[in-house]
């Protein structure tokens, strides 16, 4: 176990990255609690919550995407630099913008998360309500349906949330979070 006081080893980042609905937030909020019961400095980078503020002039083109997802990246280099763990929410769909974080936040700090359940759970669940608005046409360049993601084809984790639980998926994150040997790796 890392010693929460100990800076000379950097805290980390798990990039959670995965369709709208598969459960990126609800296992960032989970983690980060177990988090903070062992008594360790963590932030949460939402992707809906940066949309709402820091990153609400872009878009959802390729571009804007690319640099909503560059910014957060920042934060969680500007964060980890303190020795707070990061856990990034966003979904982050292509291979592309998540090799660009893995680089910014540096491969030794990095954890790709890839949070999985396919379209149909996704849909079924619709936290938001976003999904019965993509389908009556209402939302335009909708991840999953109407622009691409593609999925991690070797992430450091993979949690299927149509198998497990919120808890232990929030374990398994804590566990990469704390104590993974986060290696360096190709971006
Ligand atoms: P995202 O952040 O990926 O858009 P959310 O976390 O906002 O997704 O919503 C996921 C929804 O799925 C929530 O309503 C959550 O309660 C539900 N859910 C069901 N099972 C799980 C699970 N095993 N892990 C995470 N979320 C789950």
């Amino acid at each position: 176990m890392i010693d929460g006081d100990d800076l000379s080893r950097p805290a980390s980042t798990a990039w959670l990255t995965g369709l709208s609905g598969a459960g990126k937030t609800t296992l960032a909020n989970a983690a980060a609690h177990l988090c903070r019961q062992a008594g360790y400095s963590v932030c949460i980078i939402d992707g809906d919550q940066l949309r709402q503020g820091l990153c609400r002039d872009l878009g959802f083109d390729i571009s804007d995407r690319s640099e909503n997802v560059r910014r957060a990246a920042e934060m969680a280099r500007l964060l980890n630099d303190q020795g707070i763990f990061v856990l990034v929410a966003m979904i982050s769909p292509l291979k592309a913008q998540r090799a660009a974080a893995r680089q910014l936040i540096g491969a030794a700090r990095f954890c790709e998360v890839h949070v999985k359940a396919d379209l149909a759970t996704c849909e079924r669940r619709d936290p938001k309500g976003l999904y019965a608005r993509v389908r009556q046409g209402e939302v335009g360049q909708f991840t999953g349906v109407s622009s691409a993601y593609e999925v991690p084809p070797a992430p450091d984790l993979s949690l299927d949330t149509a198998r497990l639980t919120v808890t232990e998926g929030a374990f398994c994150l804590l566990d990469v979070l704390l104590s993974a040997q986060l290696q360096e790796a190709t971006p």
